[in-house]
């Protein structure tokens, strides 16, 4: 199993945002932003576009629901959305409330938040997530 495979089954504890039977959101480790949150399927898929055309479209609406969840517990302009990267070969969707450009510049320095910090920011937004 890779490493998101592991955090979506609970077997390596991560910050979770949001989840149903597919799929599951939990926060960036190295955030760029507060409520910085990855969006994986529990299914192990390496390429986005290597899924069916219903499964993505699943995985959107569960993308766009998370969104709605972050932007309500961390008000900003918009939540962008973005694939990129080669580190971990799972999908995963980078949700980020941005007030700016800037908030997602992969280049700049990531947050490093203490565990408490984290906890919170998922128990907000999985507070305002609705299934
Ligand atoms: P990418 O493939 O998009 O370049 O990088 C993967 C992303 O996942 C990075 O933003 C990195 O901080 C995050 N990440 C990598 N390993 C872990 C992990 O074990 N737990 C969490 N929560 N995030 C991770």
């Amino acid at each position: 199993m890779d490493i998101f495979s592991k955090i979506a089954a609970g077997e390596i504890p991560s910050y979770k945002c949001a989840e149903n039977e597919e799929f599951y959101a939990f926060l960036d480790i190295n955030p760029l932003v507060k409520g910085h949150t990855l969006v994986i399927p529990r299914r192990e898929v390496d390429y986005i576009f290597d899924m069916e055309d219903d499964e993505i479209g699943r995985y959107q609406q569960f993308a766009k629901k998370v969104a709605v969840a972050i932007k309500t517990a961390f008000p900003c302009v918009k939540v962008a959305e973005v694939v990129l990267g080669l580190e971990v070969p799972h999908a995963h969707i980078h949700l980020i409330p941005m007030q700016s450009e800037a908030d997602v510049d992969f280049k700049r320095e990531k947050l490093s938040l203490p565990a408490e910090e984290m906890k919170q920011i998922a128990d907000k937004i999985y507070a305002e997530f609705v299934k």
